[in-house]
């Protein structure tokens, strides 16, 4: 396994740019607040910056939750991910269950692998809110109506019936580098009732990637699967960089959060019950890594070592989005030097700099399309001499 690099990742419910204004500021004003909890509701209903404890039934762990007075309404949630891929919170609801709380590794790889999305209709959808009252939290159901489709700039192919990014859109004077095509159309446009929205469709992709975008991602999504392959095609580290940061940014975070809980939800997961025994790798990594000698988790939690690294905060990348996640690991693997384009398929695949096709294992028809190919040619060779 290829260790990685531990990293925080936010995800928010409904798509939220980064270069979108009202977005762009409650994504600030979470980062300001943020404290160390998992979940961050955005709601204009807040009036003041509120902390909230969740204690999960049978455990002793508390999780915190933010609410915060903001211009949009959202949820973030958080993950951490440690350089095995182990994640905390486990975020049953938003990661495939069969997953069982580890990220695959180059997933950039297999969304930029998956055929382009096709459009189905979208519901409403309920989610709890805490509020709190008389100095009682308490979960209060809001019916979320996600943000209408922009379709100005969004064709359906005739031959194909995919979607389509047209930028610029028709008839309209856009610099040809968009940076983000929801916000520039949203912002540039006026007067809004201008703009084309559609609130009946919404992006599908492919699993997994249906279940990680919940209501399909916007029209950036497609903008970046764009984007990304031809980055990668002309072998644009610059541009990886670049798009890379705007997405990444760093947070302090504490060793439970990067470390302890992320292998303890390992060990859980992999039916090992932490209240007896942690696998027993857990308490040699703890002491290879962090040089704390502990048996059980009794005595590392009472541990000097333990409790003085707790208060001790780790810098690490914070990454914004699903999008944002897949220009990190291509960030990480085009330091490798180790991606590419298949120059049969156009797929993305991975291997030394000069591997110019797919493996077996990457596409099996592109990888025997071409073996029949080279054996005719081959062929071909021997009859002429
Ligand atoms: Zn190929």
């Amino acid at each position: 396994m290829q260790l990685r690099r531990i990293v925080q990742l936010w995800l928010p419910l409904f798509p939220m740019s980064p270069f979108q204004g009202a977005a762009a500021r409650d994504l600030q004003r979470a980062r300001k607040e943020w404290q160390g909890e998992i979940l961050i509701y955005l709601s204009p209903d807040y009036k003041k910056v509120s902390r909230f404890v969740l204690q999960p039934e049978g455990t002793s762990a508390s999780l915190g939750i933010l609410g915060i007075p903001s211009e949009t309404t959202n949820l973030i949630e958080l993950i951490h991910i440690d350089e095995e891929g182990n994640c905390f919170p486990p975020s049953g609801h938003r990661l495939p269950e069969e997953w069982k709380a580890r990220i695959p590794e180059n997933l950039f790889q297999q969304w930029l692998n998956c055929e382009p999305p096709v459009i189905s209709a979208v519901n409403e959808m309920a989610t709890f809110f805490p509020i709190e009252r008389r100095g009682k939290v308490k979960l209060e159901k809001k019916t979320l109506v996600p943000p209408p489709y922009l379709i100005v700039s969004v064709k359906i192919d005739k031959n194909s019936k995919n979607l389509k990014l047209e930028w610029p859109p028709k008839g309209y004077e856009f610099p040809p580098l968009s940076i983000s095509p929801e916000a520039e159309i949203a912002e540039y446009i006026k007067p809004p009732k201008e703009i084309k929205y559609d609130s009946r469709v919404r992006l599908k992709w492919p699993e997994p990637f249906d279940r990680l975008f919940p209501i399909g991602g916007s029209v950036d999504f497609l903008y970046h699967h764009e984007v990304m392959k031809k980055a990668i095609k002309e072998k644009d580290e610059i541009a990886i960089l670049a798009w890379k940061n705007q997405f990444v940014s760093t947070v302090k975070v504490t060793l439970d959060l990067i470390w302890t809980l992320p292998k303890l939800t390992r060990d859980i997961l992999s039916g090992i019950n932490p209240e007896i025994t942690p696998d027993v790798g857990f308490f040699v990594d703890l002491q290879g890594k962090y040089d704390i000698v502990a048996k059980s988790l009794k005595e590392m939690k009472e541990n000097k070592d333990y409790i003085k690294k707790l208060t001790q905060p780790y810098e690490i990348p914070c990454i914004f989005g699903w999008v944002g996640y897949f220009w990190w690991e291509l960030s990480e693997r085009a330091k490798e030097k180790s991606i590419n384009i298949c120059e049969r398929c156009g797929n993305v695949i991975k291997g030394k700099a000069d591997k110019r096709f797919c493996s077996k294992e990457e596409n099996i028809e592109c990888f025997r399309a071409r073996r029949t190919e080279d054996k005719r040619r081959g062929r071909q060779k021997n009859n002429a001499d």
